[in-house]
């Protein structure tokens, strides 16, 4: 049952994704110049065991990578288009979009979370020159609603409850910040896990409907990372683990496969999806190179039981075409 106190602890998830990220940028798995900026000081730790970085490197390049699929899609397409991120915590993707190669394809990016989490990202921002001046003038950089949302010229930071009913909740605070007729990028990094399957279906549900209306002009995106396939012994010691943290993850019990993962999108109509775990993507997907690479940077005892946490971990992701796309053009 949740309440405040669940609240907290799903609140408290986002300090531990950040510090993950944090502790793979210092052992060299990957590059972010933001994190630190978004994290106090005060909380920083030893870097997290080598199993802990390997994965966070893994989920991290999966995303990048298909978001930057997006992005070139968009500019083929001579479009720009908007990202919308649920439960977007610390994330730096913003950032990393912006002072990068494609950031005049980027018109707006939306980021959802609860108010305590956006509070306290939207006072880092302010108090950071280097995050803020990604934004742009300090000028155009507006904190509204007491503290609870941050506007800029592309970004918008925004609270809310993504388990309440998104037409009353998500409806009135995108209201003009979203154009019903460009391509849009649904990120859910770690965060549809935490619902009731009902509301995460609320929620892709108001996306495709609100898209829908747009007629032809449109195509909805959407990625999903999260954990799956928790009935097994495996999934039961993970999920002890967050139970005894008072987290838990009503999310996860619709999936009990890796194949079952693409149901969360066919389901509401999209045109395609696809779903790999964090093990097929390390196995197949990072080249020799960058596996050989790593291999250097610490010593990984834990071989079996990374493999079986990769095993609980997957990305899902689809789209939903309103005009006529050729489907091996985006992640095809
Ligand atoms: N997406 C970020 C990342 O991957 O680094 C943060 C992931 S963190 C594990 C989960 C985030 O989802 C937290 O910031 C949490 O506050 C947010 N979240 C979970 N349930 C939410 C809800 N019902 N409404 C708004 N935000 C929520």
């Amino acid at each position: 049952q949740r309440g405040p106190d669940a609240d907290g602890a799903i609140r408290q998830t986002d300090t531990d994704a950040a510090l993950a990220r944090l502790s793979a940028v210092k052992k060299g798995y990957i590059e972010d110049p933001f994190i630190t900026h978004l994290i106090p000081r005060a909380q920083f730790q030893p870097t997290r065991p080598p199993l802990i970085n390997i994965g966070t490197y893994v989920r991290s390049k999966s995303i990048d990578a298909l978001v930057e699929q997006w992005l070139e899609f968009c500019e083929q397409q001579n479009t720009v288009c908007q990202i919308v991120s649920l439960g977007a915590g610390s994330d730096t993707r913003f950032w990393r979009i912006n002072t990068g190669p494609r950031s005049h394809v980027l018109k707006s990016y939306l980021e959802l979370d609860f108010p305590d989490v956006v509070t306290r990202k939207a006072m880092a921002i302010r108090k950071s020159k280097e995050l803020s001046a990604v934004l742009g003038s300090p000028e155009s950089i507006v904190v509204a609603s007491g503290g609870t949302a941050l506007h800029s010229a592309k970004y918008h930071l925004l609270s809310c409850d993504l388990r309440h009913s998104p037409s009353s909740s998500l409806a009135p605070i995108l209201d003009g910040l979203l154009s019903q007729s460009l391509p849009t990028l649904l990120l859910c990094e770690c965060v549809l896990v935490y619902m009731a399957p009902e509301s995460s279906s609320a929620l892709v549900d108001w996306f495709v409907n609100y898209f829908s209306s747009a007629q032809d002009r449109s195509i909805l995106g959407a990625i999903v990372y999260e954990m799956f396939g928790l009935q097994d012994a495996f999934g039961q010691v993970m999920l002890n683990n967050l139970q005894s943290r008072n987290v838990s993850l009503p999310g996860a019990a619709p999936y009990p496969t890796v194949e079952s993962l693409p149901e969360r999108f066919t389901r509401h109509g999209f045109t395609f999806a696809h779903a790999l775990t964090l093990s097929e993507v390390r196995e197949k997907y990072i080249s020799h190179s960058e596996l050989e690479r790593m291999s250097h940077l610490e010593l990984l005892d834990e071989v079996e039981e990374l493999n079986l946490v990769l095993k609980h971990y997957a990305i899902t992701w689809g789209a939903k075409t309103f005009m006529p796309v050729h489907k091996s053009s985006l992640w095809g």
